[in-house]
């Protein structure tokens, strides 16, 4: 016969009065057998084990994010989407800018009215589609009305019956010869550009930059 020495009196873990054990599992007594000594000892486990599967999750959280970053880095279509973003909102502070120190009223290229009940988007003359070298120069895109111009009449290049065009737009601002430079530069730049990711990444840094030194200058 085995013989078992009789288990020593311990200190409850959550009264603090000295019980003796009369579980057989020895190590998982902690606590005396009064129920609300054993229900708060349980309880705080239960609390315990769920922080600690909450760390655990928002760890993963964390890692899954870096991994997302990670991946985007890489990816040519996101880092273009990131850069056409930043770069829009550079040439729209840029043209702020432009017509500021000129103690000018912001106005749109395609119609030369100020921007009214609209907003302003950084409308391109040659479209990412026709000429996707040009998605980032600042040669091939000036402030436009965002809806009426850019997106109901994609660009307004020629004009209408009640607006100038683009073409007009670039006469009116930059005068005849100086248009034509901006004109003849766009229609001959057809090459492709293929910018890796560092470089759009790079491209980006740089433009934050300046936007955030521009933003400082306009007071916005
Ligand atoms: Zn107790
Ligand atoms: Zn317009």
């Amino acid at each position: 016969m085995l013989k078992t020495k009789p288990p020593k009196p311990r200190k409850c873990a959550v009264c603090g009065e000295i019980y003796t054990p009369v579980r057989i599992n020895l190590k998982l007594t902690k606590v005396c057998m009064n129920p609300g000594c054993i229900l708060d000892y349980a309880q705080g486990i239960r609390a315990k084990e769920q922080r600690k599967l909450e760390r655990k999750q928002k760890k993963e959280v964390k890692a899954n994010k870096v991994a997302l970053i990670e991946f985007n880095k890489k990816d040519l279509s996101w880092q273009h989407k990131q850069c056409q973003t930043v770069f829009n909102k550079l040439r729209r502070l840029q043209e702020f800018k432009w017509f500021y120190d000129r103690g000018l009223e912001p106005t749109c290229i395609s119609c030369g009215k100020p921007k009214g009940n609209d907003t302003w988007c950084n409308g391109h003359f040659k479209t990412r589609g026709a000429q996707s070298g040009l998605r980032y120069d600042p040669m091939n895109s000036y402030l436009q009305h965002n809806y009426h111009c850019n997106q109901n009449l994609s660009g307004d290049i020629y004009g209408t019956k009640t607006t100038h065009g683009y073409i007009q737009g670039l006469k009116n601002r930059f005068g005849e010869e100086e248009a034509q430079k901006i004109i003849d530069y766009c229609e001959t730049n057809t090459k492709i550009v293929k910018w890796t990711w560092e470089q759009l990444e790079q491209m980006r840094k740089e433009w934050n930059k300046e936007i955030r030194q521009l933003e400082k200058q306009l007071g916005e």
